[in-house]
């Protein structure tokens, strides 16, 4: 089920292998912040009708990275509806021209069809959502193009696979993966002025989520020795 995190922000809190998945409900844009892997869209079909929605009537599904779990659920949502797709430029060349090795789909024996993106997302980037303006921020680490999504009137941050609840953070060491990045990409986070984040996988930071990115900071500096 989604729950409400504020305003028109929702979140899918995952249970399983799928990447947790926000819905933002703004006036004409019905918009999806990553899709799980696909396996459980039909779920996802059901869970959007609690929140007045359903995979028909999204317009726009925001990638924070093209990870099997996360960009999997494009394939189905694509039979329902023609949503503007978008993906940081460092990941988004690779897919639209076919190349999807980034998604790691073959080491999962998912099976993945093309996907073309619309919207090739850089650093500094602002979607403008009508009654939401997301801010990009370029988080490289977990993946080249790995993306934080900020929601500056809510004082939200959406972190992907780069910064988890707990002092945790993404995996290194996927083909893309850099701990050097990270380290840089938590520690840019750390200086951010948010109070909850929702990361793609496992619980939201309700509360001082800049002081747990922090948190994330120093013990993937340790652990990396950078
Ligand atoms: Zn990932």
């Amino acid at each position: 089920m989604f729950e409400n995190v504020a305003g028109p922000i929702h979140v899918l809190i995952s249970r399983s292998f799928d990447s947790n998945i926000v819905f933002l409900d703004c006036d004409e844009h019905k918009v999806l912040i990553d899709t799980g892997t696909g396996m459980y869209s039909d779920r996802l079909d059901k869970d959007l009708t609690s929140v007045g929605c359903s995979l028909a009537g999204i317009t726009d599904v925001i990638l924070t990275h093209s990870h099997i779990d996360h960009i999997g659920g494009v394939g189905p949502i694509l039979k329902e509806s023609s949503p503007v797709i978008y993906l940081h430029k460092s990941e988004a060349e690779k897919v639209n021209s076919g190349d999807m090795s980034l998604t790691l789909a073959n080491t999962f024996g998912a099976n993945l069809p093309p996907i073309h993106i619309d919207r090739v997302l850089e650093e500094g980037d602002v979607i403008d959502l009508g009654s939401i303006k997301l801010k990009v921020y370029s988080t490289p680490g977990h993946s080249s193009g790995s993306i934080c999504l900020g929601i500056d009137d809510f004082g939200i941050l959406v972190t992907g696979d780069t910064l988890f609840a707990g002092g945790s953070f993404g995996r290194v060491d996927f083909p893309t993966g850099d701990p050097k990045k990270l380290v840089k990409s938590l520690k840019r986070i750390s200086e951010m002025d948010f109070n909850v984040a929702i990361p793609g996988h496992m619980g939201m930071i309700r509360h001082n989520a800049t002081s747990s990115a922090r948190s994330s900071y120093e013990m993937a500096r340790s652990m990396f020795r950078v």
